[in-house]
């Protein structure tokens, strides 16, 4: 039988647990906790917080996330133990993910027992977990590959032994979306959730498939983190389930991207450029066919509006761009050529692309200053720059600017010397705008160490956004030429009208 959709579909982060045991991705108890607030916030209905037994970090973020007062359950990972139960209710959780192999190959090959064995220890978890007052997730690791006359034993025993709910776990991502929907209907005897792994790429299409079967909760992590290849990716289930299949999740999907960006900032694991809903080519737009189309209508090449998940579209500029997105980018910027002095700016542009570059707003609006012949004095130039850096001593930079025509020397310390000669660049401009360093972007141009270093840059201010670029053998200079590209932008938008300008 197929049961479409349950009314209500769950939602259970593990990005804190599954998402964490990414290799190479460790996170404190205070990140922790502000990705957890976050999670509770969008309307994630369990947080998996960590796995009790693994470290006293874990167990101290566990108490730290269970005390803030957020709105989700809060779940940890246990295996069947005693010990790893007591850590999770002595340290606050409201709730367990009980895991116990079900494959032969997990209870043979891993723990070295019987099926009988494997039995007993659920079951006396389940009871134990019970007694210690926790909600019970019971959850059979490796199920795809289990003998699921077996996994229907101990689902339908836990049960009564007094799990809340189930959970199937594929935990090597071997499910299809056609045997996720012979199996999961039989399995079904509470509320089930569903854990996929996304080895073959299937992930997502097999959470969807269980969750049409009779599954009511998806396991899911930010951005698709977890062993391996990852987890489901929650941004991707949730607008597929709103916009592919008219399902109302209750989630808050406008947080959906700063929530993207919060998680690959703490656990250092860049988004993919490409990648659906949080990629940074999600919105992106550089053909003149597409953009051109998307600036008449939309939809003809959003299938989801960027401000549903908070973000912005972007038309990018570059080689196959049209008249009418480099037209588009100007108005933007407050620039109105003449028709003729618009083709000079689009064969520019067009130039500027065949060389294998980036085109950032600073490069646009310089070659848009050269065609319309504006001269144009820098708000802010580079007098002095100094930078100390080296074992034993903090980053350390210091800057002489002349802003508006007035010099002013100002210094920072920072996490390394590229970040103390932004922070002294931020501070000297701090009277004048704030101006916050949104994201920064290195690229070797040759190898070796004497290479061109390319740094590319998103700067704003009060919302306003440019992106500018530095190119210089040393990175540090790179990066300081850079940001003054970007900043002197930034500050002489205020204060020109170039309605004015001819042309
Ligand atoms: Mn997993």
């Amino acid at each position: 039988m197929i049961v479409l959709f349950a009314e209500r579909i769950r939602f259970f982060d593990t990005t804190l647990r599954d998402g964490e045991q990414t290799p190479g991705v460790s996170l404190s108890p205070d990140k922790k906790l502000k990705i957890a607030t976050k999670l509770a916030d969008i309307g994630v209905h369990v947080i998996e917080v960590g796995s009790a037994a693994a470290s006293e970090g874990e167990r101290q973020a566990i108490r730290l996330i269970a005390d803030a007062g957020l709105t989700a359950e809060i779940c940890t990972y246990v295996r069947a133990t005693r010990g790893d139960i007591d850590y999770a209710a002595d340290y606050g959780a409201d709730s367990v993910h009980l895991v116990i192999p079900v494959s032969d190959l997990h209870i043979q090959k891993k723990l070295r027992k019987t099926r009988e064995d494997v039995m007993r220890m659920a079951l006396e978890g389940v009871t134990y977990a019970k007694e210690r007052g926790l909600i019970v997730e019971l959850s059979g690791e490796d199920a795809s590959r289990a003998d699921q006359d077996y996994v229907f034993r101990v689902f339908s025993n836990g049960v009564e032994a007094g799990a809340d709910r189930l959970c199937f776990c594929d935990t090597v991502g071997f499910l299809t979306p056609e045997r996720t929907r012979e199996i999961i209907p039989r399995l079904s005897i509470a509320p089930l959730s569903i854990h996929c792994h996304d080895d073959f790429g299937f992930a997502l299409a097999n959470t969807i498939a269980a969750l049409q079967s009779g599954a009511s909760c998806a396991h899911a992590t930010i951005n698709g983190l977890g062993e391996r290849a990852g987890n489901t990716p929650f941004e991707e289930l949730v607008m597929n389930l709103e916009i592919l299949y008219g399902q109302k999740t209750g989630i808050k999907t406008e947080e959906i991207f700063s929530l993207a960006t919060l998680v690959s900032h703490l656990t250092g694991v860049p988004l993919p450029t490409n990648k659906a809903i949080v990629g940074e080519m999600a919105f992106t737009h550089e053909s003149g066919v597409h953009t051109h189309g998307v600036l008449r209508d939309a939809s003809t090449y959003e299938p989801v509006k960027p401000e549903l998940v908070g973000r912005k579209r972007r038309i990018m500029l570059g080689k196959h761009s049209g008249t009418a997105s480099v037209a588009a980018a100007l108005v933007e910027h407050d620039y109105h050529p003449s028709e003729v002095q618009l083709k000079e700016i689009v064969t520019r542009i067009k130039g500027i692309g065949d060389e294998g570059k980036r085109i950032t707003d600073a490069d646009l609006l310089a070659v848009a200053d050269a065609v319309l012949n504006l001269e144009r004095k820098p708000v802010l130039s580079l007098q002095q720059f100094t930078v100390v850096s080296g074992s034993n001593v903090i980053p350390t930079a210091s800057v002489i600017l002349t802003v508006h025509g007035e010099e002013i020397t100002n210094a920072s310390t920072g996490a390394g010397p590229v970040d103390a000669a932004i922070g002294a660049l931020r501070r000297s401009v701090a009277d004048v705008a704030e101006i916050r360093l949104e994201d920064y972007h290195v690229d070797a141009i040759t190898g070796g160490t004497d290479a061109l270093v390319e740094v590319t840059v998103k700067l704003s201010k009060d919302g306003k956004i440019i992106t500018s670029r530095g190119a210089r053998t040393d990175i540090i200079m790179a990066s300081v030429e850079a940001v003054i590209a970007g900043m002197n932008r930034l500050l002489r938008e205020e204060h020109e009208d170039r309605s004015k300008n001819p042309g």
